[in-house]
This record gives C-alpha cells, structure tokens and sequence, in this order.
C-alpha cells in the first residue's frame, strides 16, 4: 500500500508571523510491491499558511495572498 505523508523540506523565519515556519512537501511513497518506483512529490504548502489566509493581511504566495513574495527563497 503506498504511503502519503506531508514532510518538512526547508525551514526559515517568517517576519509576517515572527515565528520560524516550515516548507512542506506532500510526499507519496509507492507500495512495497513497486520498489523501483521513486517517491513522487505531489504539492507544497507552508506549515502556517492556512493560518495567514484567515489574518485579513496580505502575506505571501503560500498564503495565496501574495504571489509576488516567497519568504523561504
Ligand atoms: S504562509 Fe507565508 S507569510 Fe504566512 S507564515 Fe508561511 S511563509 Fe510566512
């Protein structure tokens, strides 16, 4: 059975929440019976970005309020 698992990938610290917030990567494993197949990355978000997009402030592309900052670059 294959495994799907969100995973931290980069860490920085955000000054829109002043906290240290995560980059996370929706990861899926393939089951045990296809062990060439290499896991396979199925979407981002940020560890806090679901908390942002209800503040009422623009943020940040992981917010979806503000494609033009990316604060993990
Ligand atoms: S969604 Fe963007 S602004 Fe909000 S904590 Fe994450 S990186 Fe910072």
């Amino acid at each position: 059975m294959s495994v799907k698992t969100w995973q931290p990938i980069k860490y920085c610290f955000c000054h829109h929440v002043g906290e240290n917030v995560a980059l996370e990567a929706e990861v899926v494993y393939p089951p045990e019976v296809l062990p060439d197949q290499q896991p396979r990355v199925l979407a981002h978000r940020c560890s806090h970005g679901a908390i942002c997009n209800l503040d009422g402030r623009a943020s940040c592309l992981w917010a979806g309020t503000n494609p033009a900052i990316d604060p993990f670059i």
